[in-house]
């Protein structure tokens, strides 16, 4: 076994670096009112329902063009995207590296905009989309010509997935879909929407829902309530859809087998947040040692006392710990099917979830009422991977997965 970082990626690590003070930090220092105390404020359109402001959603198209250009942005996309085929382990590292830095226009964890992409719509229809989707979304999707969301959760089924009430039945060569789906992110721009929708079987049945694309101008398609988070500004709408018709050819993958599709998402980004949680929980650990060791209490460092340094030494442990844990998922995911490794992505998902939100606390409490204020950016931090225990498979449910396969329930090895 080699638990060094391979020279490749700790090369990419260091070109990253380099751009981050070339090309982005000039443009983050013009923009202060985005990653500064004001920052909520700045970036919520709160007269217009909570929605990003176009200012803030520019700057983040500026950082993605900035990093395309200079050859970073596609990174883990296949050669055949203009990308690299960096691997789970390289983006894994990149993703840590980059969340251990603090907040910054490099990484913004709210809009999950990165100057090394995580795409994965993009890689799912390059997998399973038909030629004439490829040519049509690829790029554009890249670019940000064509925004597409993902529509699974509904107003009455969220971990449930396999019960949803959305429906599509055949009409001649068309699909006529009806229901609702819930905190469809992204949806107060998109153009387009994966809709899954139940073709056949019965609730809780994985087969027979099958995932259409389908674009929002359609009759039909309508985005109602945005739902304001505990992160702001939203882009978590309501999304109703009443007779909205939409051609064979829409359908992505094959029919009845659209939650292939779910899982192939889902591990995707598991494995890239649990990667920047453990880099986000370094870096509320790194600055709480700094702040201790600098301020005084009763005329000696703050670092002295038993009670500061155990929580975080602890803390230190753990992200140790789950470092391990997703290097190695994110390694035997460049080796396997991501299928056969879900529990492992699931385990370093949920602790890497759990951790960061320990240590951003940690750290508030550590820098006592200057932790509390927005001028420190721990508040950003827990408040964004919060998110996390809940929405990419919950918490829970990602428990469930690693007790299905310890208990055999559930496929999966290793
Ligand atoms: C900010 C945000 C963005 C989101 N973006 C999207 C998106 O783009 N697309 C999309 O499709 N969805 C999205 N979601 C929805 C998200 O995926 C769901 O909220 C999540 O799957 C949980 O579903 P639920 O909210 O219906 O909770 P429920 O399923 O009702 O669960 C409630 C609680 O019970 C627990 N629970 C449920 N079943 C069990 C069980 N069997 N055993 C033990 N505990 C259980 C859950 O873990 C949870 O803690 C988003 C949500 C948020 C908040």
């Amino acid at each position: 076994m080699n638990f060094e970082i391979p020279d490749d990626i700790r090369t990419k690590l260091a070109e990253l670096d380099e751009f981050i003070e070339r090309d982005i930090k000039p443009l983050e220092r013009e923009n202060m009112q985005y990653f500064d105390h004001r920052r909520e404020w700045a970036r919520t359109d709160w007269e217009n329902d909570g929605q990003p402001r176009h200012e803030w959603e520019a700057l983040l198209h500026e950082m993605r063009r900035r990093a395309d250009r200079a050859g970073h942005l596609r990174f883990a996309l296949p050669k055949h995207l203009g990308g690299q085929g960096g691997s789970n382990l390289a983006m894994a590292c990149i993703r840590e590296h980059l969340a251990a830095k603090g907040l910054g226009l490099h990484n913004d964890l709210q809009n999950e905009s990165s100057i090394v992409g995580n795409f994965p719509i993009v890689h799912m229809i390059d997998a399973f989309g038909t030629a004439a989707q490829k040519a049509e979304f690829l790029e554009g999707m890249i670019t940000g010509e064509k925004r597409v969301a993902f529509g699974l959760t509904e107003p009455n089924h969220g971990s449930d997935a396999t019960w949803l009430e959305t429906t599509a039945r055949r009409d001649g060569d068309d699909w006529v879909i009806n229901g609702a789906k819930r905190f469809n992110t992204g949806l107060h721009n998109a153009t387009h929407d994966l809709i899954f929708a139940r073709t056949s079987g019965e609730p809780g049945d994985a087969r027979g829902i099958t995932c259409f694309l389908v674009p929002t101008d359609l009759p039909g398609f309508e985005v109602g309530h945005m739902w304001w988070t505990f992160n702001m500004p939203s882009d978590h709408p309501d999304v109703s859809l009443k007779d909205v018709r939409v051609p064979g050819s829409f359908i992505l993958h094959v029919e009845g087998k659209g939650l292939d599709l779910a899982q192939h998402f889902v591990h995707e980004n598991r494995i890239r947040q649990a990667a920047s949680g453990v880099g986000a929980a370094q870096y509320c650990i790194n600055e709480s040692v700094a702040y201790a060791r600098e301020r005084k209490t009763w005329g000696k460092p703050l670092a002295v006392n038993q009670a500061i340094q155990w929580p975080l030494a602890e803390l230190h442990t753990e992200c140790e710990m789950v470092r391990g844990l997703v290097y190695k998922t994110a390694w035997m995911l460049d080796r396997g099917h991501h299928m056969e490794l879900s529990h492992l992505v699931s385990m370093a998902n949920y602790r890497a979830n759990r951790l960061v939100c320990q240590a951003a606390d940690q750290a508030i409490q550590t820098h006592g009422g200057i932790g509390y204020t927005r001028h420190k950016p721990f508040e950003h931090i827990y408040r964004h991977h919060r998110r996390y225990r809940i929405t990419e498979g919950s918490e829970e449910i990602q428990i469930r997965r690693v007790a299905g396969t310890l208990f055999g329930f559930m496929g999966g090895k290793g």
